[in-house]
């Protein structure tokens, strides 16, 4: 009981909410934080890359970098279960910053497709964040508009002022931010015209609802997601796209930025086919 009550309580402290409740399919794993916290310098975690297709113009605009741990004892994992043992210690953002210089130092090499990292509440909050992404671009040389940071509506209303500022910097900087899962958060839609994106990523419930019901109220959602990126200048992705029958209804729609199964699972091998300069 007081390990859980425990555990709950520093789950309230990063998701920023007055109550919360303790969930033990969350904490399942909860005897990973000392392998987990000896993995990063024993090189056990590694990228895996998905890929962002237009299907309009036919090719891969952008590459997701998704964090697997291959741990020795447990095999490999998936970012479901150590990422919220990662958050509960500050590991996360030095496992966040060896993401972003990998992603950074893969994508050097893709000629010009660009990057896409996630962020986690930790990370966006802590003070060198900006100083992390800077000094990653600049060790791998990969320009600023190669790479993409995706941030999630809950972590943005955080701090509302703070993420504003941060979200200004990096448009400076001229590295694009996204909003991931658009559409599960709790974030107003006024927040949108304030904080400088450059996209929006429509989630995959939407999508995978969407074929079941041809003309019902996810249909509808993504239809209004379409105008309102289009009209605020926003690139739109639809992720978790696993059926030809999705590409369909969504490219009529007008989405044109697709990632999902039905193009390439994440992979440690990918890479950009037609690199310039490659063999
Ligand atoms: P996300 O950013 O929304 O990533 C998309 C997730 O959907 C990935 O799961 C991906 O493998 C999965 N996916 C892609 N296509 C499909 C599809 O067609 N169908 C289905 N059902 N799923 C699909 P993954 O790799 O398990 O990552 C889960 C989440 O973990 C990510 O969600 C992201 O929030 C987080 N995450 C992953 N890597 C990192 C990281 O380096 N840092 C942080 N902070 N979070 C990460
Ligand atoms: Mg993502
Ligand atoms: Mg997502």
């Amino acid at each position: 009981m007081r390990q859980a009550s425990e555990l709950a309580l520093s789950d309230a402290k990063t998701q920023g909410e007055s109550v919360v409740f303790f969930d033990a399919s969350l904490h399942q794993h909860a005897g990973l934080e000392g392998p987990l916290a000896r993995a990063l310098q024993r090189g056990e975690f590694e990228l895996h890359f998905q890929p962002l297709v237009d299907v309009v113009e036919r090719r891969v605009v952008c590459a997701e970098a998704l964090l697997r741990w291959n741990s020795p004892e447990y095999g490999l994992q998936m970012p479901r279960t150590f990422i919220p043992s990662l958050e509960r210690s500050d590991a996360i953002v030095e496992v966040g910053a060896w993401v972003l210089r990998e992603a950074c130092r893969a994508a050097a090499l893709w000629g010009g497709v660009r990057v896409a990292v996630n962020l986690s509440a930790r990370q966006f909050a802590s003070r060198d964040l900006r100083s992390v992404v800077l000094g990653a671009l600049r060790d791998s040389g990969l320009p600023p508009a190669c790479l993409e940071l995706e941030i999630t509506e809950s972590l943005m209303m955080q701090s509302p002022e703070r993420a504003a500022r941060l979200l200004a910097a990096f448009q400076e900087d001229g590295v694009r931010v996204v909003l991931d899962d658009f559409g599960t958060g709790y974030s107003s839609l006024g927040y949108l015209a304030r904080f400088p994106l450059s996209g929006l990523k429509i989630d995959r419930s939407f999508v995978s609802a969407m074929e079941e019901k041809p003309d019902g109220h996810d249909v509808a959602i993504v239809r209004a997601m379409v105008g309102l990126s289009r009209d605020m200048g926003l690139e739109l992705v639809a992720e978790g796209v696993e059926t030809l029958g999705q590409v369909k209804l969504l490219e009529s729609l007008g989405v044109r930025i697709m990632q999902g199964y039905y193009f390439a699972r994440p992979s440690a091998q990918w890479r950009p086919m037609n690199v310039p300069g490659d063999q």
